[in-house]
């Protein structure tokens, strides 16, 4: 995600609900359950801006001894929990939905849970009536009862009811759009890849689409009609096919799906999903008048790599997702415009770091919690984070450090990391003791001097 888009979110009172659901649940190995596909259908409605939803939700139990199960669930109004045919008795406390499991169901089988819901979401979702758009943001437990945990991966199916004039993006491959009998289309996405919830997500509107081949991938640009037609997406998006075979090439990993999609809405957005981004309408005028200013597309899709296909564990090594994508960003700037572009992203992270050390504010970039960030967290995770990947490659030199950084990627893709890896992949890499660096700049309390 961006920075600024974070903080707008973190800061507002719609960030509140988005901040305590990244931390009201507990690792599945303490919670002795995982679910392990979800298939959801889902009708935004435009003239109330509401869903109806009905979610199936496959788990196994990991424990005899599991009576209850918890999902985060929002400001969501549930109507039914069923498991088969069977009406299960539930409650919902704050964003927390319990939900009760009848005694002896066996451990290590798949269960299926039937729940159908409604809800009128304050943030998680942003209808745009006047540009019939309707896309998600940020927080998914306000759309889709779900188990909110980065270090929790799940497949996802994915239809939406729409009306039948409107385009639609969301994770994975879509089926063709089926009409209904009443005029609406169903459109059907899947995502066999298992991915965390907080990259789930859709964007729905009157799109102009153009598409790309690039080795086995498509890229897709999306842009709202009709403000921009192909040529201007084919010139806003000018870059993309050089950042993927580069992301690529940094990372030793190829593209994990058949398609990436960047979309372009009305109205703020700067956010990565998985196998798409969202930007606002504004980042494609900005590239139009001026084609370096491509930063928040190589951000987001470096978070393809760094933070969809090695995601923190928990959010308290958020900065592993967003320093790394930060570098990232940087890194590929310097590929595209050279060492000056690289040293001016490099000055803007230190500048803005140093603000927050100045002001007494600096502190371990490993946070002891999430729920209540300030502004100068967040600038730690992004800025403090990105400048401890620019020392380790000053450290380590050029052909280790991105040895090291292919190796982290390597070694963890589909996996949800903690900070411990990241040291142990360039202490491997580089056969080096990292301690001192590492203590220095990630877990030290301390200031950096
Ligand atoms: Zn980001």
């Amino acid at each position: 995600m961006n920075e600024f888009i974070f903080r707008v979110f973190a800061n507002g009172r719609r960030g509140v609900g988005y901040l305590l659901a990244f931390t009201c649940l507990a690792a599945t190995a303490q919670i002795g359950w995982r679910p392990t596909h979800y298939v959801l259908q889902l009708e935004p409605l435009f003239a109330s801006e509401t869903i109806v939803g009905s979610l199936e939700m496959d788990f196994s139990l990991q424990q005899r001894d599991v009576s209850s199960i918890t999902l985060d669930s929002g400001d969501l109004h549930i109507s039914s929990v069923k498991l088969g045919a069977k009406e299960l008795s539930f409650a919902k406390q704050g964003a927390a939905l319990h939900i009760t499991l009848p005694a002896g169901l066996h451990i290590n089988r798949v269960q299926r849970l039937a729940i159908r819901y409604t809800g009128k979401p304050g943030n998680g979702l942003r209808f745009d009536n006047e540009s019939a758009q309707v896309s998600t943001a940020f927080s998914t437990s306000q759309w889709m009862p779900c188990l909110d945990d980065p270090s929790v991966r799940t497949p996802l199916d994915l239809t939406l009811l729409l009306p039948s004039d409107l385009v639609s993006v969301a994770n994975g491959a879509p089926d063709v759009p089926q009409v209904q009998p009443d005029g609406k289309t169903l459109h059907v996405w899947n995502m066999a890849l298992a991915m965390p919830s907080y990259l789930y997500g859709f964007a729905v509107g009157k799109f102009v689409v153009m598409e790309q081949p690039v080795g086995n991938t498509t890229l897709k640009y999306y842009g709202p009609s009709p403000m921009f037609d192909t040529s201007m997406l084919r010139q806003v998006f000018a870059d993309s096919a050089d950042m993927l075979t580069f992301f690529t090439r940094r990372s030793g990993v190829d593209f994990p799906m058949p398609a990436y999609s960047q979309v372009l809405l009305m109205g703020p957005a700067a956010q990565e999903m998985a196998g798409f981004s969202v930007m606002g309408a504004r980042y494609g005028t900005r590239v139009l008048a001026d084609p370096q200013a491509i930063w928040l597309a190589a951000h987001e899709m470096a978070h393809q790599w760094w933070g969809n296909g090695v995601t923190n564990r928990s959010w308290r090594h958020f900065w592993l997702n967003e320093g790394i994508a930060t570098f990232m960003t940087a890194a590929y700037m310097e590929h595209r415009f050279g060492k000056e572009m690289y040293q001016r992203q490099i000055d803007a992270a230190r500048v803005k770091f140093h603000a927050v050390r100045d002001a007494g504010q600096d502190k371990s970039l490993v946070f002891p919690n999430w729920d209540s960030p300030t502004a100068a967290d967040r600038s730690l995770v992004y800025d403090k984070g990105a400048l401890v990947l620019h020392e380790l490659r000053s450290l380590l030199g050029e052909e280790t450090f991105w040895v090291g950084l292919k190796t982290y990627t390597q070694r963890h893709w589909g996996q949800s990391v903690q900070t411990a890896d990241f040291v142990r992949a360039m202490e491997d890499a580089s056969h080096r003791d990292l301690s001192v660096f590492f203590e220095r700049w990630v877990y030290a309390k301390q200031l950096v001097r």
